[in-house]
Order: C-alpha cells, then structure tokens, then sequence
C-alpha cells in the first residue's frame, strides 16, 4: 500500500486531489480541464444519477436528446446568454483535416471551413427553444417538461476534478408553461428536489436560496439554488433553477394560442445538476483515511473480508460470508465477499477505507467457533463483535446503513451551524472571515457595486439568499445602507 494521504488540515486541496485519484474516482486527462471518470468514479455518478432521473420522473419529467453542436447564430439570439457564455464557448470552425504538403503530420484543410461555425454546447437552451418553436403551437401542448442527460464544455480557465472542468456531465431540465405562476412554481419545485437529493441521498445539508443579480445564470430572469458548506469551511454550489421568463420563447418566436385564442410567448425554466455534486460528496464527507461514503450513494455497501489460515478454515468462513452475502442481497444490500488470496486482510481493510464502503464484515475462524462477526463502520472507524443469534445480519446491518447515513447527514449539518455566523460589523465580517471562515450571514445594501466591492476586498461572494429566513431589516456590513434582510457570504469553489 502507498503512504497515506496528506491530511485535510495541511493541505485540504492536494487532500482532496490525491484522494479523488488514489480512491479511484477520477484522473487528469491530455486535454487541460478534461476528466476521465474511472469505473468505481462512475459508478457513484450512475447511483446519484439514478435516483435523480427517478425522481425527475416522478415529477412529470421525460427525458430526450438534442444536439452537441450549436449553430453560432442560434447563441446570440438572447443577448445577455451569449454574452454570458461567449468567453467559454469552444468553437468548431473546420470539418476535415488533411497531410501538411511538408510532411510534418496533418493539418486543418483550409478548404474544409464550416459555412456556419459551430459552438459545442455550453447548455442547451438555444438549440432546444429553437426546437420547441416546433412543438409547441397551443396550451394543449404545454406544459413541456423535457431532461436532458448529457455533457457540456465550457472553457474554464482554473479547473479541478469534478468541482470545475471544461466538460462536464450533467442533467439539463427544460420545460415550457403557458403562464409565468407555473413557471415559477416548476422552478421552486426542481430547487426543491435538489435539495431533497442532496440531503437523503448525499446526506449533504443545503441552503435554498436565490442568487443576487449579478451571479443569476445568463438569459434567466430568477435563479434559485442549493448551496453547500464543504469541510474546509468553502461554499459549493451544488444545484440550480432558472425561471427564464419569455426571454427564450421571445429569441426564438416561441407562442402558444391560449384558451381563448390569444397568442402569446411561452413561459420557460431550466434547471441542472452536474458532476460537480461528486466533489461535493467527497469534499462534504471524507477524512483523513479515504473516502466516507454515505450509504445510499455507495456501490458497494458492506465488504466481508474473509481471515484464514489454509484451504479448510478459508472453505469454512466462505460458507458463512456466502450465506450472510446471499442473506443481505435478498434485502436489497450491495454485497462483496472479497475472496481474493492475492491480497492480505489488512491491505484489505485499509483499500475499502479509502474506497468509503460503508461497513465491513470481517470473519475469522475464532468467529466461527463463537457465532460471531466483526462489524466496522466507515464513518466513525469503530468496530464491534456481533452475535449472530442476537438478531437476524440482515436487519443488523440495515440499521447500521440507515443509522451511517443518518450520522454522517448530522455531522455535516452540525459542522454548517457551527461555521454559519452573523455578523453586524465590517470588522467583524472580516475577522470572521479570515480566522474561522464558512458562511456569514449579514446585511447587504443590495446593490451590484457593494456586491462587487466586497468581493473585491475579501474574495468573498453572496452565495444567496436564503429562502424562507425570517424578515429582519439592519444596516449594509460596508456602506450602512438599509437593508432588507441578511444573505450568506462565503468563498465558494
Ligand atoms: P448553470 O447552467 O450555470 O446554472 O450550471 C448548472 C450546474 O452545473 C450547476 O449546478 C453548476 O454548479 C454546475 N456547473 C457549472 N459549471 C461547471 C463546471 N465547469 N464543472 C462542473 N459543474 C459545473
């Protein structure tokens, strides 16, 4: 085994890069800001994508596929989304390549020049409003709830595995309503199943709120989202929620003629999860030993690793890891018996530590003659002597997943509330900020230029504004301007 990680505590960023490679998850590729997912890494994706995709449809959502590739002058129609997007768009201007006359390996084919240059898509909204300018003709025909599983590149400068790349995979939802109250309420509601995801599947607490002006999503008229605390007290956004108003239906002549015959412009939200909910996971959970992997996002839930000296004790233990794997499998667990002579029980133990899964068995032959098992938890790193005749495994070791998720979900929470302060002063604000950082929640005058100021001396962002929180006016942190209420300031990821 190779030495350990670096810890959290010295370096929480190459903490984390080494964890996301050494666990298996993901690695750099030739292209800067391009991953490749690794099997066990896609295999988490393939679980949160699962249970989003099962709710997405719970909701009324079907999914369908449009097109990588975008017409440029599909993106400029909404003006202030191309202006958003313009300084990350990777653009296709050739379709052939053809050998250099010098021998010097291939070139692009200068005659081969698309008469339409081509954008890979940043996010969909131009090339699928393009499309439902043909689907949608009258109310019969709406609402439109359509999701995308796809990827996306946009062209990040500073990029980090999961967190920010320059492609990413994602779920884009976007849906069509004849009146602006059911727009609305389809944004909160996707907001809402966000935040639902993180917090039973992630176990990862979020903040719901709104986004101020200035970080809103380019062409939306409203944007809502979750926001997330990772351990070394940063923010993450973790989701979003567009309401886009007419504004696309407008750029791209979207009407429907209502009830009475009127013609009108549609309403449209779009909303969208990506990769990034990955480096959430890892960041929000793990420790200084690997991965800690909350039970319901896991592939593999409970490892039995088999202690034994010789072929009879190892045929003997593997009936009884055999008969609980089979046991546990009938109630719905993901079971591995790792039977493997090529490697020792510590080695064992150590590379499921790093990998997150949830619990271990270990059986030895000294179990055998008690009617025991060793049952050890990830998240807390304790271990216990099980009696088999005091209850069926099966149950045992669903409690104990139901009672890891719940543990890790309130260790989270409690870190966010122990690093959420509020703060009255500038001072304060900065002190705070600079010894315990997290979020802090204080008044803002609710300009733009306070926004951009403070930003400008403390690096941190208004991640949002909460929703739901309890009216209280107060005076602006920096200028002591009236305020309507407090908002959450952090640095983000
Ligand atoms: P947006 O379309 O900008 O609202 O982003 C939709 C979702 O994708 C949000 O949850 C973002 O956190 C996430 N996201 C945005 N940019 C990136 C990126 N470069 N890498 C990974 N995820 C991203």
């Amino acid at each position: 085994m190779s030495k350990g990680l670096p810890k959290r505590s010295e370096d929480y960023s190459l903490w984390y890069n080494e964890l996301v490679k050494r666990a298996d998850l993901a690695e750099n590729s030739a292209v800067r800001g391009c991953m490749v997912i690794k099997p066990y890494g896609y295999s988490i994706w393939e679980k949160m994508q699962a249970e989003l995709d099962r709710m997405f449809k719970e909701t009324g959502h079907t999914n369908a596929y449009f097109p990588l590739f975008i017409p440029k002058s599909y993106l400029s129609k909404e003006a202030s989304h191309v202006e958003g997007f313009a300084k990350e768009c990777a653009v296709v201007t050739h379709y052939r390549l053809k050998n250099a006359e010098d021998g010097s390996g291939v070139i692009v084919d200068p005659e081969a020049k698309l008469e339409e240059e081509l954008i890979v898509r940043p996010t969909s909204e131009t090339v699928i409003w393009s499309t439902y300018k043909n689907w949608i003709q009258s109310y019969r025909d709406l609402p439109l709830l359509v999701n995308q599983w796809a990827n996306v590149v946009r062209w990040e400068m500073r990029t980090r595995l999961f967190l920010r790349t320059a492609e990413f995979l994602w779920q884009e939802g976007h849906t069509a309503h004849a009146t602006r109250e059911e727009a609305i309420q389809e944004t909160e509601q996707m907001m809402n199943v966000y935040a639902q995801f993180a917090e039973e599947f992630m176990a990862l607490p979020v903040v719901r709120g709104r986004k101020t002006e200035n970080e809103r999503f380019a062409g939306a008229e409203d944007t809502l989202c979750i926001e997330a605390m990772m351990q070394d007290g940063k923010a993450l956004q973790a989701g979003t929620s567009h309401f886009l108003g007419q504004n696309f239906a407008k750029a791209f002549d979207v009407k429907f003629a209502a009830k009475d015959g009127k013609l009108d412009y549609v309403w449209g939200t779009s909303w969208g999860v990506s990769t990034r909910l990955m480096g959430a996971l890892i960041m929000a959970h793990s420790d200084d030993n690997g991965l800690v992997l909350p039970p319901k996002l896991a592939p593999t839930q409970v490892v039995i690793v088999p202690i034994y000296r010789g072929e009879e004790e190892f045929k003997a233990i593997s009936e009884k890891a055999n008969e609980f794997a089979t046991a546990l499998r009938r109630v719905g667990v993901s079971v591995k018996f790792d039977d493997r002579d090529t490697h020792k029980p510590g080695w064992k133990f150590a590379e499921y530590e790093l990998k997150g899964v949830p619990v271990r068995i270990a059986i030895g032959p000294r179990d055998l003659e008690n009617g025991t098992v060793e049952i050890a938890r990830r998240d807390t790193l304790t271990k216990e002597t099980f009696e088999l005749n005091s209850q069926p495994i099966e149950q045992k070791i669903l409690d104990l997943l139901d009672d890891i998720q719940n543990t890790i979900y309130n260790k989270a929470l409690h870190f966010r509330e122990e690093h959420t302060t509020e703060v009255n002063s500038w001072d304060e604000f900065k002190e705070v900020l600079e010894n315990k950082g997290g979020f802090i929640a204080a008044h803002w005058d609710g300009t733009g230029e306070t926004e951009e100021k403070i930003k400008e001396l403390t690096k941190a962002t208004i991640r949002c504004i909460p929703i739901n929180q309890k009216q209280e006016e107060g005076e602006c942190v920096l200028t002591g301007k009236p305020s309507k209420g407090r908002v959450l300031f952090a640095k983000a990821y």
